[in-house]
């Protein structure tokens, strides 16, 4: 059983990014979710806040680990002899830059492949920015959000 990352920005992590890393769980020995640091977004959420929140929300998964990274995906994945990436799929809009980017990592390391799974049919509209919008106007995003990242939306916003 093989290492793999889950490189995404994850500002901030969602019940939709749970499901493919537990998925993920039971096909690789130990997934590391990799927050990439991308100096060109504007996140809500600083690194340390991300961080912090997916190692709440991820505490009872022993073969989780967290990092971080600044640069090309490959660069931290040749470093720490992982070969392999997960991403999530939810539409046929997701397809096209996904496709751009596994096949743009696997010229840059040969090696180097993505797997991609499928959204759960009841994630397929979630997304961080979909949460970020309906907290900030203060909407209910318990179903989208585990409790520790829902509290931080709400001290963020500051709505009760
Ligand atoms: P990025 O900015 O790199 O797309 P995200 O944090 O938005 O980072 O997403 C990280 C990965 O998780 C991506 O592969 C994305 O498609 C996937 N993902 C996000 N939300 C969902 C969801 N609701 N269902 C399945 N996959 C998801």
């Amino acid at each position: 059983m093989e290492s793999a990352l889950y490189p995404g920005s994850f500002d901030p992590i969602t019940f939709g990014h749970l499901n493919i890393l537990d998925r993920a769980l039971d096909v690789f020995a130990e997934v590391t979710v990799l927050v990439a640091v991308n100096p060109q977004k504007k996140p809500l959420f600083s690194l340390d806040e991300c961080i912090e929140m997916i190692r709440d929300a991820t505490a009872g998964r022993p073969r989780v680990r967290v990092d971080h990274h600044e640069g090309l995906l490959v660069d931290y994945a040749r470093r720490h002899g992982i070969k392999l990436a997960v991403r999530g799929l939810r539409a046929v809009t997701d397809f096209e830059s996904e496709f751009a980017m596994a096949l743009t990592n696997r010229k840059l390391w040969p090696d180097f492949d993505t797997v991609f799974l499928m959204t759960r049919a009841e994630y397929m509209f979630l997304s961080s920015s979909v949460v970020r919008q309906v907290a900030q106007m203060g909407g209910d995003v318990s179903g989208f959000v585990p409790p520790c990242v829902e509290e931080r939306l709400r001290l963020r916003f500051g709505y009760r």
